[in-house]
């Protein structure tokens, strides 16, 4: 199995560190035979490569199984002439990973702000808002005159039906429920189709409950109610912004896992940002990206049906947990005082024992 390792950029590399150590801790116990490849992308590769996602880098991923995607800066990119191409953006789009599956929970003895949380939020990923990876040519974003700027939203059917099976699929082995979350009530034929794909879908799925929200509604009910939600649904931008939403409210952004995959790739990659304001201090919460690595063996499990990357997931996302249930072990974001490495090593020691 060959799997490609991408730092990237920020605490990228900190955080990309100790998630190595551990998986190949796993790769020893387990034997699941993983041959690693790492790759330079981001900044660093800007200044030496004149790319921030030079071509070699795209076709290694298309010849991984896999791959590890650590936290990009893409903000501070420059323009794509410059060299400025969101590795991000172009591996979901050339790979064709059209779901984002973003899971939240909350942990006895990590601080949250809500009591309790288990929800998993499925995103459209290749389509919506996103105007550098939405168009089959040229960008969704332009500008007519230097004083109007314009934003083309593409939502198609098909896609969006394709990221609605994969929810209800996803719901049948969890509580069985699906909230759908639109703006049909403005957005009649965009956020109209995408509700009536899902709803076509869904009776696919009897014994599946359903409902259906406003998105910000939905932003509010998932504060005051987040017990109730299993799998949240839900187009490209909402899902981006109401699954940070959903890992503050459940302990903080550097808890927040995700794995974007389509019919035969899969990759991990945390759903926070290259948090440059901690960056080299070495306190970075690695549990985001640990847990989207043992969501991205769990598939990889499945998909190649291996029972030994399942077991190997299981064991990673039980060793985390441990880890987090001692505040004690915890990092600075979490208010403890662990570092990033300190963190690792506790992970590495309950996988040994
Ligand atoms: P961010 O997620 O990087 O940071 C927001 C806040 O959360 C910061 O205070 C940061 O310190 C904290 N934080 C994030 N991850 C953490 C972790 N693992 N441990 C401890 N604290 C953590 O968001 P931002 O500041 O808006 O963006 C910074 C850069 O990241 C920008 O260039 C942006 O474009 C990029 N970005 C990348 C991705 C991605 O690669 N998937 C996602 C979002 C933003």
């Amino acid at each position: 199995m060959r799997m490609l390792v991408l730092p990237g950029d920020g605490i990228g590399p900190e955080i990309m560190a100790q998630n190595s150590r551990v998986l190949q801790t796993l790769n020893k116990k387990y034997r699941l035979g993983i041959i690693f490849d790492e790759r330079t992308i981001g900044l660093t590769a800007l200044k030496q490569k004149d790319s921030t996602f030079p071509e070699e880098v795209l076709n290694a991923a298309k010849n991984a199984d896999a791959t590890i995607l650590g936290p990009v800066s893409t903000f501070q990119y420059p323009s794509k002439e410059e060299g400025g191409v969101s590795p991000s953006a172009t591996l979901r789009i050339e790979l064709d990973l059209y779901a984002n599956i973003r899971p939240n929970r909350t942990r006895g003895n990590v601080p949250s702000v809500i009591k309790q949380m288990d929800m998993v939020i499925v995103r459209e990923n290749t389509e919506g808002f996103y105007a550098d990876r939405n168009m089959f040519l040229g960008s969704g974003e332009f500008m007519p005159t230097k004083d109007i700027a314009l934003s083309v939203r593409k939502i198609t059917f098909n896609g969006s039906q394709r990221i609605a099976k994969k929810a209800f699929e996803i719901s049948i082995r969890r509580r069985k429920k699906v909230t759908i979350v639109h703006k049909a009530n403005v957005l009649k034929m965009t956020d109209g189709l995408f509700l009536a794909a899902a709803r076509e879908v869904a009776e696919g799925y009897p014994d599946v409950e359903v409902e259906d929200l406003i998105v910000d509604a939905a932003a509010a009910h998932i504060i005051r109610r987040s017990q109730d939600f299993d799998v949240l649904l839900t187009t490209n931008m909402y899902g981006d912004i109401l699954s940070d939403e959903a890992a503050e409210l459940s302990g903080g952004l550097g808890l927040g896992g995700s794995i974007n995959v389509g019919d035969s790739r899969g990759i991990a990659q945390a759903a926070h940002g290259s948090a440059p304001d901690i960056e080299g201090k070495g306190i970075a919460n690695p549990t985001a990206l640990m847990m989207s690595t043992a969501s991205l063996l769990d598939w990889l499990g499945e998909r190649h049906q291996r029972l030994d990357f399942r077991l190997a997931a299981e064991q990673f996302n039980r060793a985390v947990d441990e880890v987090l249930s001692d505040p004690v072990n915890h990092t600075p974001d979490l208010g403890g005082r662990n570092s990033t490495i300190q963190f690792g090593n506790e992970v590495i020691a309950k996988i040994d024992q």
